[in-house]
């Protein structure tokens, strides 16, 4: 940390940590330290401070390894640690003189709530600046004076609602919010804006240091205040279903601080900070989203050592649902785009989907229009294979089946013999339809999901011919187009629509033993699961899992008994197939809303008496909760095991390489509770032994699915972890 004072006696504290970022490590507590002692010793003789950054980003917040770490015998520790730089914050903000931030970069997390104890911050005003507190999304809050200033700046409301999504605010939405207060075109004047505010305002005190100060929005004993606080936590429960403890601690933390003074308020944040870093939650939550993420990013699943050539066109085969997703998504990243279907009108109709749906981020403001006729320059409607002339890779997303994929895959292969050619199939096994094209080396699966446009997750398939070559193309394409890669060997249902497949088979079986279906879906949504298993199967048509299942059957796969299959067959024979077809498990009122089907009970529930006639399992308490005979954890239990079941078997067979892919796969591609940290998580923070023992009990009472694979066990038996 750099001290220079100038002529003037302002002095410019320059952050430059070792490390390409600025974190909040012991580093910094210790040159901080000495920075804050020197500038109290110095301040009689010094006009005023200001703190900036000699790196890319002006400060990228908390030291992740140090959290993940913290245990209870480490309390005493931590929260010494944090009473050090909450207390040096204090003393800087209580000098005497002047401290403006200038912030040349994305200031984030723990580099943010620096910037709230300086007086004045000066922002960059660039694109690629980040300025928000985003800790409740890795399970924490911000317990640096975060909340406890946000609040104050801005009131309880506003900064809740910041805080409690994690939002990161490009620099003009942190200024409307109230985080910066001046904006600087060129990044080389930020700190001399910042030096030139300190020179003009010699008497600088944070508000809540002035007598009177109160936090705007919260009046005790007014109405407003009382609609406030109990709907915070209602709005809040309808987002997280109470799976979340950060976001409910930044709540209690934000209110119960705002009635307090500032010293104590602060007190109060850093308790519920530590109680959160003590949590499974955050450490499941940083584990996933913090250094799985970055693995994934950094190209742990990618082949080593081959170069990096960026796409520059792109051949997508077929305009329809998920074609004209890719063909979005890639011209967004500035790729050009061939987009082909059999005819020109198809195709034209594809490119007319994307221009409607730009259109409303034009008019949201989230796209300018010089963006927008960029975007949609780069998408050539085409009807014939030459125009993929050119192309450096071709994705098929045609009808899903095996004779028109070979067909289109062959001759666009031909017309493109340089690129790498992909196929979206999301049921048929990549080795197989490599056979289609001259050079099955060049032959990748690109799985996407829908809707493309927001899935985060592509999966990447390597058949049994792909090249380290073609692998490390497709990879760095997904990269390329801002989205999370997979890598994951060839198999029927690759990694996630096999576990998928558990997940809505095991709700299923739920109702076709009489469970009710609202109660199967609530507590699949309590337990965090974005969709409930009826509603996604309603997604994905009910005739889905009946094509896989006789696929599979004709490419001489045992015959599965699952319980599930019967209420599928019924429901395929009475129409109701859907989403699409207007009804399914749901029926779905023409102008939008859905409903569960009335007929569903009457179909599979069973009555009190037909309940009581069923044997009470060991271990199983008759359900109060549930109502039917079983009790409500075993419902949730039985949605997140088997897919966390499912997850250990496809690594047992090496489809899986990566647990990191295993757990960002589950969440991004199919919705898997994102406080588990992910399905092999899931297991890692139940305890392997315990979960073991509840998979049994699980297998004894409902069925064999649940029993755990012997790599399980033998993890159990030496307290292993994945
Ligand atoms: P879709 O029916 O919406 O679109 C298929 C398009 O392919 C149609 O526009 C059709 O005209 C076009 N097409 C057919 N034959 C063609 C040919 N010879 N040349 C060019 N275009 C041709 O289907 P979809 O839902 O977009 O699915 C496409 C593929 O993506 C399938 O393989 C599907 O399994 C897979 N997939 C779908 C999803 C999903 O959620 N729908 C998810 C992942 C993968």
């Amino acid at each position: 940390m750099r001290y220079d004072r100038d002529d003037d006696g302002v002095v410019t504290l320059t952050l430059d940590l070792p490390g390409s970022a600025n974190v909040m490590n012991s580093t910094y507590r210790t040159a901080m330290a000495g920075a804050v002692g020197r500038l109290e010793a110095e301040r009689a003789t010094i006009a005023g401070v200001v703190i900036t950054s000699a790196k890319k980003s002006f400060f990228a917040g908390a030291d992740l390894n140090e959290l993940i770490r913290a245990t209870p015998e480490l309390l005493d520790e931590f929260t010494s640690m944090l009473t050090d730089v909450k207390g040096q914050m204090r003393r800087l903000e209580r000098l005497g003189v002047p401290v403006a931030a200038a912030v040349t970069g994305s200031a984030l997390g723990g580099g943010l709530e620096l910037a709230l104890a300086c007086h004045h911050r000066v922002c960059w005003d660039d694109a690629s600046v980040r300025i928000g507190l985003p800790e409740t999304t890795l399970g924490l809050l911000p317990g640096g004076g975060g909340v406890t200033r946000s609040v104050r700046m801005m009131g309880v409301q506003a900064a809740l609602g910041l805080i409690t999504e994690g939002r990161q605010l490009r620099p003009a939405a942190a200024l409307a919010a109230g985080w910066v207060d001046e904006l600087v075109p060129s990044r080389a004047d930020v700190v001399e804006r910042a030096r030139a505010w300190v020179l003009a305002n010699p008497s600088a005190t944070q508000p809540w240091d002035r007598p009177g100060h109160r936090v705007p929005d919260l009046r005790p004993l007014d109405p407003s205040t009382y609609g406030l606080l109990s709907a915070a936590p209602a709005v809040s429960y309808q987002r997280t279903h109470g799976c979340y403890p950060a976001v409910d601690a930044a709540i209690a933390c934000a209110v119960e601080g705002a009635l307090l003074d500032f010293d104590t308020a602060l007190e109060i944040e850093g308790r519920y900070l530590t109680e959160l870093v003590l949590g499974q939650v955050s450490k499941n939550m940083i584990s996933a989203f913090w250094f799985q993420l970055n693995e994934i990013n950094a190209g742990g699943s990618r082949p080593q050592g081959l170069p990096r050539t960026p796409v520059r066109r792109v051949g997508v085969l077929g305009a329809g649902m998920m074609g004209v997703g890719i063909a979005h998504v890639s011209a967004q990243a500035g790729i050009e785009v061939v987009l082909k279907d059999v005819d020109t009108t198809a195709a034209e109709r594809g490119k007319a989907a994307i221009a409607e749906r730009i259109e409303r981020d034009v008019v949201k403001g989230r796209l300018d229009a010089q963006a927008r006729d960029a975007l949609l320059a780069r998408i050539t409607p085409a009807d014939a294979y030459d125009a993929l002339a050119g192309c450096d890779l071709i994705i098929e997303a045609v009808f899903e089946d095996r004779d028109v994929k070979n067909a289109v895959l062959a001759e666009a292969a031909a017309a493109a013999p340089d690129a790498v050619v992909a196929s979206n199939t999301s049921t048929l096994p990549i080795t197989g339809l490599a056979k289609a094209v001259a050079t099955p080396e060049r032959f990748v699966g690109l799985h996407f999901f829908s809707p493309v446009h927001r899935m985060r997750l592509v999966e990447i398939i390597r058949g049994e011919h792909t090249s380290d070559e073609t692998l490390a193309r497709a990879f760095d394409f997904v990269l390329q187009i801002k989205k999370t890669p997979i890598v994951v060997n060839d198999s029927r249902g690759f990694y996630t629509s096999r576990v998928f497949g558990t997940y809505v088979t095991e709700g299923i079986a739920m109702l076709a033993e009489g469970l009710p279906a609202a109660l199967v879906e609530n507590v699949a949504r309590r337990s965090g699961m974005a969709l409930g298993p009826l509603e996604v199967c309603d997604e994905v048509t009910l005739t889905l899992p009946l094509k896989v299942r006789e696929q599979a059957l004709k490419d001489g796969q045992e015959e599965l008994a699952h319980p599930a299959y019967g209420v599928i067959e019924a429901m395929v024979a009475l129409g109701r197939t859907g989403k699409a077809a207007g009804s399914g498990f749901y029926d779905y009122a023409a102008g939008g809303g859905k409903r569960l089907w009335d007929g569903l009970a009457q179909r599979w529930g069973r009555s009190d008496r037909q309940q009581g006639e069923r044997a009470p399992r060991a271990g199983s308490v008759r359900g109060a909760e549930a109502g039917v005979g079983i009790p409500e954890q075993d419902v949730r239990d039985r949605l997140l095991y088997i897919q966390a079941l499912e997850t250990v078997r496809v690594l047992d067979e090496g489809v899986l390489r990566a647990v990191a892919d295993a757990n960002l796969g589950s969440i991004f591609g199919i919705g898997f509770a994102p406080w588990t940290g992910g399905t092999l998580q899931f297991v890692n923070s139940v305890g392997a032994e315990t979960f073991v023992a509840r998979a049994d009990f699980l297998a004894d009472a409902y069925g064999e699915r649940f029993r755990p694979p012997a790599s399980l066990r033998e993890l159990a038996a030496t307290g292993g972890r994945y």
